[in-house]
């Protein structure tokens, strides 16, 4: 049972990457399309990365991302030892020296946890744990395990010095899974721009960085996928010009209980995965960091609160989808 989920959320992931590449590619002129991309797949912090990349044809450009996403996946993985994240989270309330980039996501961390009022909190570690909804075989946790789990979970607890982060609590620990991959993926995406880069897509388990347009200069087209829908079943279209499209959702990671969802974007206040009518948000800017950073927040603060919050930044607009497929747009999301 245990193999079998993690095969089928596997096998689904990368079938989301390989989608969202095909739809790229899908509306390319013959001429356009006779240059060929240099393209590789790779597999880092459970996520399946697919890099399309035109313009150049030096293999290296793929290995030298591979060689990036391996330093960083040793920086922020949890079950890593040694890595950043698991050095914090083995330090039982000790001062922890950190890298640049780890310091700097949780200082961004914390920031969203202020502005959301701790939606966001990487401090929900516990919870995900407790829930384990990638091995998960149906186990749903007490009402006591959870308040057991809930009183170590709160940014509160998390200071951050220059490179030195400690945890007020010592059996707190953090989890960047939801602002890491989107941090990559900027990362990548400036590697490749100071390599000369004007064309490219790279894409991380379904959150798509464009670089630039397509060759013959038109817009990357990137499908917002239907929630539980077939891989190739997409709900909305979004243009991309060197942009951002981040999605949070609730089929990316689940399993099935009584007919009901349990996964693997948790609410801090009730320790349970959020329950609040949404299987989707996606988010578009400039930026793949805050756009994974603001998808996981506005899921859990829900459709009226977290379209408030896209409303009151500037360069950011969002897509959510309800359970009942309605389908809602920011003041300045492109309708298809
Ligand atoms: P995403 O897929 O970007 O929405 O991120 C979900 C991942 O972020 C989960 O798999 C957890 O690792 C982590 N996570 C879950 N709930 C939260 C939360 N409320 N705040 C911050 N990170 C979370
Ligand atoms: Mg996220």
């Amino acid at each position: 049972m245990r193999t079998f989920t993690n095969l089928k959320i596997l096998i689904r992931r990368a079938a989301l990457s390989l989608f969202a590449f095909m739809l790229a590619f899908s509306s390319l002129p013959a001429s356009a399309s006779e240059e060929e991309p240099l393209t590789g797949t790779a597999f880092f912090l459970d996520t399946v990365t697919t890099l399309t990349i035109y313009g150049s044809t030096d293999e290296t450009l793929l290995t030298r991302c591979w060689d990036l996403l391996d330093e960083y996946e040793n920086l922020f993985s949890r079950s890593i030892e040694g890595s950043d994240v698991w050095n914090i989270n083995h330090s039982e309330g000790k001062p922890t020296t950190v890298s640049d980039e780890t310091a700097f996501l949780i200082e961004t961390s914390l920031t969203y946890s202020e502005l959301s009022d701790g939606a966001f909190d990487i401090t929900i570690t516990p919870i995900v744990d407790l829930w384990d909804v990638l091995n998960n075989p149906g186990i749903i946790p007490t009402d006591d395990e959870i308040d057991a789990a809930l009183a170590h979970v709160g940014y509160e607890a998390i200071t951050v010095d220059n490179n030195t982060v400690t945890l007020s609590d010592p059996e707190a620990q953090i989890d960047l899974g939801g602002i890491a991959k989107g941090y990559i993926a900027d990362a990548l995406a400036e590697f490749l721009k100071s390599e000369g880069i004007q064309s490219a897509l790279i894409n991380l388990g379904g959150d798509v960085q464009a670089i630039g347009k397509k060759p013959d200069g038109s817009d990357w087209n990137v499908g917002v996928l239907r929630p539980f829908g077939e891989v190739s079943d997409i709900i909305a279209v979004v243009q991309c010009d060197g942009d951002s499209l981040v999605t949070s959702g609730t089929y990316e990671r689940y399993f099935e209980v009584d007919g009901k969802i349990y996964h693997h974007i948790m609410d801090p206040q009730s320790g349970r995965p959020t329950d609040n009518n949404l299987t989707s948000v996606s988010i578009l800017s400039s930026s793949s960091m805050l756009g994974d950073t603001l998808s996981t927040t506005c899921f859990v603060l829900g459709l009226e609160e977290g379209m408030k919050l896209i409303e009151s930044l500037d360069g950011f607009e969002a897509l959510f989808i309800t359970e009942d497929e309605a389908i809602f747009r920011s003041s300045g999301f492109p309708e298809d």
